[in-house]
């Protein structure tokens, strides 16, 4: 216990039973629950809760439409989306998973069919051996979007609001208060607030992380960014070679674009990239390691973003005619985490408990996958009346593994990005890891059926990659091991770690067979996942017994084709449109 002016406030670690404190004693409070930031991770939060009958706020300090950053999804987020609609029945929380939505979803958002990656030289142009267009099967969900963060998180807001929920915009909160048995809100003007637990989701500048001192620095990774929305950001092929000297199944700009090189990565998504498109804006983002490239504090963000790119012709020549439609951000190094994420009475919701690099989008994965968790407690709290940090421990080990996961793979990619031959093998550990969690993702909702207790219990042993299989565990730390100790300088190290970790990969019998052709020199996996070789009873991936136990568990091979059917037409442009006009003339009649 502490104190704070003449209060007490009492912080217990998560390991401590549920104590008397943060029970509720029937107190009246204004509301259930009361969260900080109306962005997507704690709109999404609202309007599930308010979905099932509680009393929320969220104190939101700007006011909609506002800009935001978080544009590029992943396979993983949009299965987490999907997973929150199903499993808390808010069909609103699906809107963003496909762009199968885009009816409703709306037309500023952009398509991305793919994870594109160019790896540049300095002073040279790109060498289009180098590269790598991690196609996103299009099957059975549809391919996916780029968010135009203004739109989507006023649109969940809105939602949050439909459902019920109070939200009070232009309401900075400057203080938090989690007493014995309620919190208190203050915002610079207003009465003071009262709700039984508080969720902080304000991102870096979070008042309870700042609170409390929970905020941890220690991680491997170091990068700091400047980001805006341009114009005139053409796609890769109209200024550098084109599709088809690359010879890749689609457009740069049909994706997300990465353009990588020794210290960092610039971003190029795109929303005015199909034929839907009424967004002409491109979001860019210039990442850099400040120990290669420290703060440049005598140039705008704008002049340093131009001066750095001038060494990379072939990006330069795709920044030529681009303007910044908005002032850039600068931001200083993105990494950190938290010590603690919950306590007696409140929690950090994903941001603002932790935040490591953009690069593979893995954030909003991490913030979603937090709200699912946080929603199953509070809704359980709302019974029991235990909101001790005990109840929530879930939610401070899945953040925090979370967090750790991100770190090591960004911080070995940005060491592969020194020497090509690195990147080639280590992208291959980033889409493993993606493609077992999807896959793990996909299969628990398929296995949960309408049982989210049996989701949830799956859910918190994942941890960000690999789908919770303890071989992938494996491969990982061997292969992050010796990524960490190579020496990049050292020609002759690299060629050693380069045939170490191909080696690894090429033993693994439940590695897909379009991994292992990257290695061989692919520059692209290609369209359609679905392999016959996948099924090969002796050899594929359902006859490995550890891995189909893992990943499909009873589901025989006729289950899978009958769910995999079933999710193509239920989210089918056709289908969709007549349960949303189902959805209208229900809540039209009401
Ligand atoms: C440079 C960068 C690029 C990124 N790119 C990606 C990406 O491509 N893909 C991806 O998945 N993730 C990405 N992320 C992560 C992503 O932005 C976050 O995961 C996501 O925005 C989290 O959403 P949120 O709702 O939790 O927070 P936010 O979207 O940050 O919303 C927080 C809200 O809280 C409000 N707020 C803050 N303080 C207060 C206060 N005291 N009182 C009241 N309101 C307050 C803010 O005004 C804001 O509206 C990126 C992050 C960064 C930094």
């Amino acid at each position: 216990m502490r104190r704070h002016g003449d209060r007490e406030i009492w912080r217990y670690g998560v390991s401590q039973s549920p104590c008397l404190s943060s029970m509720s004693m029937g107190k009246n409070m204004d509301y259930d629950v009361a969260i900080i930031g109306s962005g997507i991770g704690g709109s999404a939060l609202a309007a599930i809760l308010a979905r099932h009958g509680q009393r929320v706020v969220v104190f939101e300090a700007r006011s909609h439409p506002r800009f935001a950053i978080g544009e590029s999804l992943i396979l993983e987020t949009s299965e987490m989306m999907r997973a929150l609609a199903h499993f808390y029945d808010v069909p609103e929380l699906a809107y963003f998973s496909t762009e199968n939505f885009l009816p409703f979803a709306g037309t500023t958002h952009g398509i991305k069919r793919h994870f594109g990656f160019l790896h540049h030289q300095s002073g040279q142009l790109h060498d289009r051996r180098r590269t790598l267009q991690a196609v996103i099967p299009k099957e059975p969900h549809g391919h996916e979007l780029h968010l135009y963060r203004q739109d989507t998180d006023y649109f969940m807001m809105s939602t949050a609001v439909a459902y019920g929920a109070t939200v009070v915009q232009n309401s900075p909160v400057n203080d938090i208060e989690p007493l014995a048995d309620q919190v208190v809100i203050r915002t610079a003007s207003g009465r003071p607030v009262t709700a039984n637990y508080v969720v902080d989701a304000g991102g870096f500048r979070s008042v309870l992380a700042q609170k409390f001192g929970v905020r941890d620095f220690d991680l491997q990774t170091h990068s700091r960014g400047m980001f805006t929305h341009m114009i005139n950001v053409p796609c890769y092929h109209q200024t550098g070679d084109s599709q088809e000297a690359y010879g890749l199944p689609f457009r740069m700009s049909e994706g997300t674009l990465h353009h990588l090189f020794d210290g960092g990565w610039l971003w190029v998504i795109p929303f005015n990239n199909h034929a839907e498109a009424t967004n002409p804006l491109c979001s860019v983002g210039l990442l850099l390691d400040p120990r290669q490239y420290p703060p440049r504090d005598d140039l705008t963000p704008e002049e340093e973003f131009f001066a750095f790119i001038a060494q990379f012709p072939s990006i330069a020549a795709q920044f030529a005619n681009a303007h910044a439609v908005r002032d850039w951000t600068r931001a200083g190094r993105l990494q950190y985490t938290s010590n603690q994420v919950v306590g007696d009475r409140w929690a950090l919701l994903g941001h603002a408990a932790g935040f490591i690099d953009p690069l593979f989008s893995k954030g909003l994965y991490a913030s979603l996958t937090a709200v699912f968790i946080l929603a199953h407690r509070l809704l359980q709290a709302k019974q029991t009346g235990d909101y001790s940090a005990a109840a929530f421990a879930d939610l401070q080990t899945v953040t925090q593994n979370d967090v750790r996961a991100a770190d090591r793979l960004v911080a070995n990619s940005y060491r592969s990005f020194k020497d090509y031959r690195l990147w080639q093998v280590y992208a291959v550990m980033w889409l493993l890891g993606a493609y077992t969690e999807l896959v793990k993702l996909n299969m628990m909702r398929a296995q949960a059926g309408a049982d989210r207790q049996a989701y949830y219990d799956q859910l918190i042993t994942l941890k960000l990659v690999g789908g919770g299989y303890p071989a992938f565990e494996a491969v990982a730390q061997q292969v992050d091991g010796i990524m960490a100790a190579v020496d990049t300088a050292d020609e002759t190290a690299v060629t050693t770690a380069v045939a170490e970790i191909n080696q690894i990969f090429r033993s693994l019998d439940w590695i897909a067979d379009p991994f292992i052709a990257l290695l061989d020199g692919k520059t692209y996996l290609p369209k359609n996942k679905i392999r016959l070789s996948l099924l090969k009873p002796g050899a594929g991936f359902m006859g490995n017994g550890a891995y189909k136990a893992h990943f499909f568990g009873d589901l025989t091979m006729r289950d899978l084709l009958v769910y995999g059917a079933k999710e193509k037409v239920q989210f089918a442009r056709p289908y969709l449109a007549w349960q949303h006009k189902k959805l209208y003339q229900e809540r039209a009649k009401r």
